[in-house]
């Protein structure tokens, strides 16, 4: 496999590491959004969210929490944005799963999230019942 973040996972490629034990390792990311932005990865091979097993999804959020919560006794941050893309469209570039955990200050422009639309409650309900029928 010449997956970079299996190889990062692993071992075989250094990287500046936070938390590692026999299901994940947590690094930093090379192209922090803030100081300290740092991604979850699980060691063995999975695309994307809807491949990963239950119990490795748990992990890494409870990780994530950790992390989160020593970025900010680390540097003073005041919060932190759990982001996880799935797919090319969505901003995925490596397609082993991977949980940004991007520590944050009120104000900084770190992270650009969406900026709400509208809808009514009738397209609310036909949108409802178009998913729900694929679950
Ligand atoms: P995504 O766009 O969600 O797939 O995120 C991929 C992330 O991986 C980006 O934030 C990159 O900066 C980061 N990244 C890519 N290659 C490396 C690497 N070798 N070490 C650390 N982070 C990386
Ligand atoms: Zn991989």
């Amino acid at each position: 496999m010449s997956c970079i973040f299996c190889k990062i996972a692993a071992g075989e490629i250094p990287s500046a590491t936070l938390y590692e034990d026999e299901d994940v390792r947590v690094i930093l990311d090379l192209g922090p959004a803030s100081r300290g932005h740092a991604l979850v990865l699980p060691k063995r091979h999975f695309a994307d969210v809807t491949a990963m097993p239950q119990r490795l999804l748990g992990k890494a959020m409870k990780v994530a929490g950790r992390i989160g919560a020593a970025q900010k006794k680390a540097f003073g941050y005041e919060g932190f944005n759990l982001i996880q893309n799935n797919g090319e469209a969505a901003g995925q570039t490596v397609f082993h799963f991977h949980l940004h955990v991007i520590p944050r200050r009120s104000g900084d422009a770190a992270v650009g999230l969406w900026r709400p639309g509208t809808v009514t409650p009738e397209e609310m309900a036909e949108t409802a019942g178009l998913i729900r029928q694929e679950l």
